[in-house]
């Protein structure tokens, strides 16, 4: 059974979509959608030869070997031309790396700027959204939700005529969620928020001066108090 969040991701894959699922793991994600017949084509790729066999494994298993291209290699140096990629998806990674694997994919031109990407990153959110409001894409759903007692992200965007700038409550907390705040989504940014109490705390007692730390961190406290705990 697939977990909730890759279900959620799930979801946001367009229907008949062509997939790259980049990082994919043990291709869950890519099986689940093809033997629901949501998609029937996909390609997953993996750079680490563990994860490689085992998606490899789960395809011929599965009887999805005509289905699922299981191909190895970084990032999206796996889509080529005459696949026709039509939906992306990067999941359970840190938001730098898979800012890093967009831009590299864009820098090559393994990435049209066409294509509708769905991303699940585990932390550094506001990365994604800056490099993607300054790629010609726009952030079209967000989703928030809990597994596990962890809290996990996903944003998808599509191709947009041109560059968007977000405010930076919007690069920090998600234009879509900031605007429809759930419950995980505040108890996500009450945990964040003490946090970063807490690191300010020990900045201010620390014997070297981290006035630019302090001062990035105080801003980012008020626009969390700000948006999400004004009313408390
Ligand atoms: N996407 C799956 C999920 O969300 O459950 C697997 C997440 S797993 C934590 C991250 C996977 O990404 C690992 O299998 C790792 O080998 C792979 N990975 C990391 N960097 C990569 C890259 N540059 N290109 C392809 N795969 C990568």
């Amino acid at each position: 059974k697939l977990s909730k969040r890759l279900t959620a991701v799930a979801r946001h894959v367009s229907p008949h979509a062509v997939l790259a699922d980049i990082g994919s793991d043990h291709a869950y994600l890519p099986a689940h959608l093809v033997l629901t017949g949501k998609i029937e084509r996909a390609i997953a790729g993996e750079v680490v030869d563990g994860p490689y066999q085992s998606a490899k494994k789960l395809v011929t298993a599965s009887r999805l070997a005509d289905k699922i291209d299981v191909r190895f290699g970084d990032g999206l140096e796996v889509i080529r031309p005459e696949d026709n990629v039509t939906d992306i998806t990067i999941c359970g990674m840190g938001g730098k790396l898979i800012r890093d694997i967009l831009d590299r994919g864009r820098i090559s031109g393994w990435l049209t700027g066409q294509e509708r990407l769905v991303l699940q990153p585990n932390v550094g959110e506001p990365l994604l959204r800056t490099w993607l409001t300054t790629h010609r894409y726009r952030i079209v759903h967000e989703e928030i939700l809990e597994e596990d007692r962890k809290i996990y992200e996903i944003i998808v965007a599509e191709p947009a005529q041109e560059n968007l700038s977000l405010t930076s409550a919007e690069y920090l907390l998600g234009p879509i969620l900031m605007n429809n705040q759930t419950e995980v989504f505040r108890k996500k940014w009450l945990r964040e928020l003490h946090h970063r109490e807490n690191i300010s705390e020990q900045l201010r007692s620390a014997a070297a001066n981290h006035q630019d730390k302090l001062d990035h961190l105080t801003k980012e406290i008020n626009v969390i108090k700000e948006v999400v705990f004004s009313d408390t």
